[in-house]
């Protein structure tokens, strides 16, 4: 599956959540469901390195599932942010993490003056 349809359908299957539970879903919505999927990504680590209370203990095959599932979430509510405010979330990672031209953008504009 390309990016494209991989975020497309990602997105829909954010914005289909909200549908389905009659949840209007505002930019508002969309920051703190993020939040929400990294807390649920921070619980599912502290289990799966077992920095939790005994009786959460699993099988670190399956706690490493869940965290890969958290992951998941993560990246489908980053991807559902980018959508709602209209970014080519593609373009953003390419600029960002590819190329680094914002990071260097920004150093000239932070650098202090000499
Ligand atoms: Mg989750």
């Amino acid at each position: 599956m390309n990016f494209k349809l991989l975020t497309q359908k990602l997105a829909k299957g954010a914005f289909d959540y909200g549908k389905r539970h009659n949840i209007e879903f505002t930019p508002e919505f969309a920051a703190i469901k993020l939040n929400e999927e990294v807390g649920e990504f921070n619980q599912a680590l502290l289990i799966h390195q077992r920095q939790c209370r005994e009786s959460k203990y699993i099988d670190s095959k399956i706690s490493r599932k869940k965290l890969g599932y958290e992951l998941a979430d993560i990246i489908g509510m980053a991807i559902a942010n980018a959508k709602i405010h209209g970014i080519d979330i593609e373009k953003a990672i390419d600029e960002k993490w590819i190329h680094r031209e914002i990071a260097k953008s920004w150093e000239i504009e932070v650098s202090p003056k000499s």
